[in-house]
């Protein structure tokens, strides 16, 4: 547990993954009926991109500081607008370049797009992170902070009862063996909520560990996985974040052509150094 998201936040991985959040929580609106989100590895929903951690790393200025003012295509700008309100809500007071100075993870994010029928359970393990997310929702009786592990509660927090909404993974990956707790877990909320929206990160490292598990998702038997890859440079001689993958399981129809207009966009602003791409791809279809 020694994993800390203030060092990452806001970086071009947390921009891709809160955008694709940002989408299904939007699709799921188009409904009246309440849907849940539930984060299973939440972090502490707020970060402050000033911070002794924050600044270490800069990693916040490859991501969110590109993005945040980058003129952008008519269709991409209306569908990052949800995801980017949301950012510029935490920043009323604009300033100069960067506008950014806080930053929100994706409990926040989730929260701030939903409707007064919906509902939040963010769950996270580390006791000072999960205190922090208390703080940060306290008074908020549409949102549960759970401090529980979170492969926890994809078995008892699902189905549930709306039985309608989304699963958000996105575990740290500081241990060896997440991308297989991340296929066992999958499969075990998949058999009790075979209807929900899954929505799992995972970093572009380790290439092998990747392509094993595109290849355990595909035969997992599990049907509708679409793997999104971001790459924002070419594979590293060293072990480094070269890119972040999304898979979601029983996404919106909406939301491939959408992506189709978004992730170029994202692609041109956050690459590092080419060649580098961004990729979608159906592991599973129906
Ligand atoms: N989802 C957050 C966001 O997008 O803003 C970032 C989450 S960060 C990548 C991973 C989080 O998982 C960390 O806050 C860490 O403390 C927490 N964590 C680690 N192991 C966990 C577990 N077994 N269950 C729940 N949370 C865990």
């Amino acid at each position: 547990m020694n994993y800390r998201h203030a060092y990452h936040a806001g970086n071009f991985a947390d921009v891709v993954k809160h955008v694709v959040l940002s989408r299904l929580v939007e699709y799921l609106k188009q409904k009246d009926k309440a849907f849940r989100v539930i984060d299973t590895h939440a972090g502490i929903g707020r970060y402050d991109l000033s911070s002794t951690e924050a600044q270490k790393t800069g990693e916040w200025q490859g991501g969110i500081g590109r993005l945040i003012d980058a003129p952008l295509d008519a269709k991409a700008a209306a569908l990052l607008a949800p995801y980017l309100d949301v950012v510029r809500s935490l920043n009323p007071e604009g300033g100069p370049n960067p506008k950014v100075k806080k930053y929100p993870g994706s409990p926040l994010i989730a929260r701030q797009l939903m409707r007064k029928q919906d509902r939040l359970s963010a769950v996270e393990l580390h006791r000072d992170d999960a205190a922090k997310l208390k703080v940060l929702f306290a008074g908020d009786f549409q949102t549960r902070v759970i401090e529980l592990d979170g492969w926890l509660a994809l078995g008892a927090h699902l189905p549930p009862k709306e039985n309608r909404g989304l699963v958000l993974i996105d575990p740290p990956f500081e241990e060896q063996g997440e991308f297989g707790r991340l296929v066992d877990g999958l499969q075990k909320a998949h058999k009790r909520w075979p209807g929900g929206i899954y929505a799992l990160w995972y970093p572009v490292k380790d290439r092998k560990a990747v392509i094993a598990f595109r290849k355990a998702l595909k035969q997992s038997g599990i049907p509708k996985l679409l793997d999104i890859d971001f790459e924002i440079k070419p594979p590293s001689a060293e072990p480094s974040l070269d890119g972040s993958g999304m898979v979601v399981v029983n996404p919106p129809f909406t939301l491939e052509d959408e992506l189709r207009i978004v992730l170029p966009a994202l692609h041109r602003l956050l690459v590092v150094e080419k060649p580098a791409d961004w990729r979608m791809e159906w592991l599973a279809g129906e």
